[in-house]
Order: structure tokens, then C-alpha cells, then sequence
């Protein structure tokens, strides 16, 4: 798209905004004995928010309710020792990615396999250099932090930022299995553009990119509610998911995407201003635990081959 200097200057700033991150990381620091938890706060506390706990009943409470970025956790404590607290953090679903770093009098070859072998991040010995502990959890926060990034790419589409089609499988589940316990109609919109081919054949494929992103953001603009999910399928296919949405109102908003798309005449790069439509199919459903997602999909898919079938620039629920 072509914009004014000045424009693409404010949208580089706000990218960069956008980047750095101002909320502090989080440490939950776990050590029976006050004093240690005091050197180490101080030690950390410029750097982080910290949170912590006297034991390992206490530490898996406050991971559940903080969800800190990194556990860092002595050893030696009464009842549940360190290594007990980091096994049973393992099996937790919602803390169970969190890395943990022990911190330990335990400095035998063994202790140290023995910790690593459970899955710690790291180990580090008391006594320990402050500036050892500062270094080796700035360490695990870069790690943490480029892996979400990792994480966070490999869900989205990189030309239209959308979300992508793994990004879509993954809510599909989860919005499936609510709408199964909470007995809702999900609804699904299968959208693929109209001769889409000719726009790449007639204007460059640069310009089909264009059109893309274009369409994206009308398709983005058409849902309201925050659950309604839209990602890209594919190609020049996009997906609605409308969870706790009937047929009307998923066919009001199919409806009003494909009016949208053809009364929004998009504007290239380079000169010609480019017409396109939409085919939608629709399917909706109240699901329970005898349905599949691959028949809500493919009804769905069955809705759009008519739309195509029946002249293109249609909303087809499927027949
Ligand atoms: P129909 O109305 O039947 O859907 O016809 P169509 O031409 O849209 O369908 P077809 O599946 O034959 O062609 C889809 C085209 O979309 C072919 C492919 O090159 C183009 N396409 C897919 N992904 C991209 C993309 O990321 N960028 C661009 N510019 N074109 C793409
Ligand atoms: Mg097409
Ligand atoms: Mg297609």
C-alpha cells in the first residue's frame, strides 16, 4: 500500500511500541529460610516482580495464581523438598511450562543431575556471585521471551496478520468442546474469493496481495463479539468462527461481509482500482459428543461449492 512518509514513520514508532514489552517479567522465589528469600529479592527486584513462598504446597499455589515467568527454587525444605515441588509442577497443565531454576546448599554431581534430569532449567549452587544469579536468569527470560515470540509467529498469517490455519484448528477445539458442555450453537463461515486467479492474472501478483489484506480487514471490521474468531485458511481462503452464534445471526453476518466485499472497490498500488466478491458457506450447529469437526467443516465446505456452484458472490448455508 502506498503511504505518506509521515505515516509510515508513526507506523514504525507504533511497531516499536508495540515490541517493547513494559510490564516487568516475574520471578516466584521459593526458599524456606527468610534470609534467603531477602538476598535474593534484593538481588532481582530491580530487574523483576517478585513473588514468594516459604515451601512447596505454597510455591505450586502461587504459580497457579501468579503465573510467573520463572520459578527459582531451593532444594532443601520440610515436608515437600524441591525436587517433590518441581515433579508435581510438571504435571499441573497450567503451570507446567513454567521453567523452573533450582537454587541449592546441593552441590554433589548427583544433586545437580538428579535436578537437571527432572527437567530444571538450570541449577545454580549456593553460596552463589549475585551477579551469576542476575546473569543466569536474565539467560532463562531470553529464552522464555523469544520463545513466545517463536510461538507467537508461528500463529499468525504473515501477509494479512490474521491468525493462521493452525491458529484456527487450535480454537475450533477449544470453542468446540465449550459449545458440546455449554449445549450453544457454534457457527462456521468458509469464505474463499471469487476468481481470484484473474485479479493475480489481470493486476500482478502483488496487487492479489493487496487485495488480501484488504479483505482481511473488511472480514475483521464485519465480526463484533471478542470470541468471533476470523483467520486465514488458506490461499485466498478465509474462515469465520462465530461460537454461541445461531444460524440467523451467522447468515446476517456472512451476509454482510459479502455485501461489504463487493461495495468495497480496493485501491492498488498502481492505478486500478480493483473489484472483487465473496462466495461464503455456512454451518451451524448445537454440537454433542457424537459430532466431528471434520463434518462441521466440510458442511461448511459443502455451502461454499454451491455459492461457487450457484454463480459466486453468494451466502449458502449448507444444503
Ligand atoms: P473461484 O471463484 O472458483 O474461487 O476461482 P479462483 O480463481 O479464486 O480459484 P482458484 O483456486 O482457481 O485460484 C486461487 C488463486 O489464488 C490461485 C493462487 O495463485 C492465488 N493465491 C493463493 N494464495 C495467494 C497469495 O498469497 N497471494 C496471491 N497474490 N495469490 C494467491
Ligand atoms: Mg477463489
Ligand atoms: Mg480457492
Amino acid at each position: 500500500m502506498n503511504f505518506h512518509p509521515i505515516y509510515k514513520v508513526i507506523i514504525n514508532i507504533m511497531a516499536v511500541i508495540n515490541v517493547i514489552d513494559i510490564k516487568k517479567n516475574s520471578l516466584l522465589i521459593v526458599d524456606d529460610e527468610n534470609s534467603n528469600l531477602k538476598v535474593l529479592s534484593h538481588i532481582l527486584g530491580s530487574e523483576y516482580s517478585i513473588y514468594t513462598a516459604k515451601n512447596g504446597y505454597d510455591a505450586i499455589e502461587r504459580a497457579k495464581e501468579y503465573k510467573p515467568d520463572l520459578i527459582l527454587l531451593d532444594i532443601l525444605m520440610p515436608e515437600m523438598d524441591g525436587y517433590q515441588t518441581l515433579s508435581t509442577i510438571k504435571k499441573i497443565e497450567e503451570i507446567k511450562k513454567i521453567p523452573v531454576v533450582f537454587i541449592t546448599g546441593l552441590d554433589s554431581d548427583e544433586d545437580e543431575e538428579k535436578g537437571l534430569s527432572l527437567d530444571a532449567a538450570d541449577y545454580i549452587t549456593k553460596p552463589f556471585s549475585p551477579i551469576v544469579v542476575k546473569l543466569r536468569v536474565r539467560n532463562q527470560i531470553q529464552i522464555i521471551t523469544q520463545m513466545r515470540t517463536i510461538e507467537r509467529l508461528s500463529l499468525i498469517d504473515q501477509l494479512t496478520n490474521l491468525p493462521n490455519r493452525r491458529s484456527f484448528d487450535d480454537r475450533l477445539l477449544m470453542e468446540w468442546k465449550q459449545s458440546i458442555r455449554e449445549q450453544m450453537p457454534i457457527s462456521l463461515l468458509m469464505m474463499d474469493l471469487d476468481k481470484f486467479k484473474k485479479i493475480n492474472d489481470d493486476y500482478g501478483h502483488q496487487q492479489g496481495d493487496v487485495v488480501l489484506m484488504s479483505s482481511a480487514l473488511i472480514f475483521s471490521r464485519a465480526v463484533k463479539r471478542p470470541a468471533d474468531f476470523v483467520a486465514r485458511w488458506g490461499g485466498e481462503e478465509f474462515v469465520v468462527l462465530l461460537p454461541n452464534t445461531p444460524l440467523q445471526g451467522a447468515r446476517d453476518i456472512a451476509e454482510n461481509i459479502r455485501a461489504s466485499v463487493e461495495s468495497t472497490p480496493i485501491q492498488s498500488d498502481n492505478g486500478p482500482v480493483i473489484n472483487i466478491t465473496i462466495s461464503i458457506g455456512v454451518n451451524s450447529i448445537i454440537p454433542s459428543r457424537m459430532d466431528s469437526i471434520d463434518a462441521f467443516l466440510s458442511g461448511a465446505d459443502k455451502g461454499l461449492y454451491a455459492a461457487k456452484e450457484a454463480g459466486r458472490n453468494k451466502v449458502i448455508y449448507n444444503p
